[in-house]
């Protein structure tokens, strides 16, 4: 029997995951939680909005309820969406109880990651350090890199990690459990997002979306899942728009005699199916809506800030 007295209880809290795109935020993310919740490709910018992942670890008295913060890449923003990204992921960052920081062992200390640094040294909280992809990279090329990112002394503690493959996310996760503030959890101990089904189905196309299709054409594009509907017999048909800009990119994505929509529309309905446990029909309409970037009920679809 546990005495009440000395009973801890539970942890739960925020952890903001920032870093230069692509350095594998997502990808961690989904490996603690065990299933996608964000997306995640090769190219830059996948994460546009602010998405939840959320953990369980340990046990009894030790349980804790880690809920990571996913943000878009912070990077140096142009257009109206990337300034709306970057401000996504810096108020993650506010709004967390601490903060992740991944650096690509590869990339080392670019731009970015030097900008994100300077800025995290002005806010006076704990930001703990994962160096990531270290299955990309040999151990001395690892030690300078190291060197560098403690001498800037912004880092309370420094692990490696392979988010991809898992080496050193146990370590890193305990040790973040261990930071967060006692109390209940916030969420049911079996959610592992906060994310609307609707819209995770959206983000589900638009993965295959990048996957598929090479071309600059990916940014251009955008999912939004716009009806939803269960069936008696346990199916779901779920209806989508890819809105494009122009004619020659719903070209492209419809490709010749449809054969690009059809492959993805197969495989986003084949991730629905195991994501939802149910049959998926999945229908998808491709339109054309010139400067969608500029047209603020996008905006509002994926909790991004028009103004910022
Ligand atoms: P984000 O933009 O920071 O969210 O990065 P993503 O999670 O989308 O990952 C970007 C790319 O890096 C993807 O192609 C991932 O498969 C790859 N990646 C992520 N973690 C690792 C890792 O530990 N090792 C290797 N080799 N690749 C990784
Ligand atoms: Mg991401």
């Amino acid at each position: 029997m546990s005495d009440p007295i000395n009973n801890a209880g539970t942890r739960s809290g925020f952890i903001a995951v920032v870093g230069a795109p692509n350095v594998g935020k997502s990808t961690l993310i989904n490996h603690v939680v065990g299933t996608k919740v964000s997306i995640v490709s090769p190219k830059v910018q996948t994460t546009r909005t602010r998405v939840l992942g959320i953990c369980m670890t340990g046990e009894g008295d030790n349980k804790a309820q880690v809920i990571f913060i996913d943000t878009p890449g912070i990077f140096e923003p142009r257009r109206r969406l990337d300034r709306a990204m970057v401000h996504a992921a810096w108020s993650g960052a506010g709004d967390a109880d601490h903060v992740l920081l991944l650096v690509d062992a590869e990339r080392g200390m670019d731009k970015n990651t030097r900008a994100i640094i300077e800025r995290l040294t002005k806010t006076q909280r704990t930001v703990v350090l994962a160096i990531n992809k270290i299955d990309l990279v040999n151990k001395p090329d690892l030690l300078g890199l190291t060197a560098k990112l403690q001498d800037t002394g912004v880092f309370s503690e420094l692990f490696m990690i392979s988010a991809e493959k898992g080496d050193g996310v146990a370590e890193l996760l305990d040790h973040l459990a261990g930071l967060l503030p006692e109390g209940p959890l916030l969420f049911p101990e079996d959610q592992i997002t906060d994310m609307p089904e609707r819209h995770l189905a959206a983000e589900v196309t638009r993965e295959q979306l990048y996957r598929k299709l090479h071309q600059e054409l990916p940014y251009a594009a955008t999912v939004e899942t716009e009806s939803w509907e269960d069936k008696k017999d346990g199916s779901i048909r779920i209806g989508q728009v890819v809105f494009v800009e122009r004619d020659t990119q719903k070209a492209i994505v419809l490709g010749k005699g449809g054969h690009q929509i059809k492959a993805i529309g197969a495989a986003a309905r084949a991730e629905l199916e195991t994501m939802f446990g149910a049959k998926v029909h999945l229908f998808i309409f491709v339109k054309v809506r010139e400067k969608w970037g500029d047209d603020p009920d996008r905006y509002r679809d994926w909790d991004l800030d028009f103004n910022a």
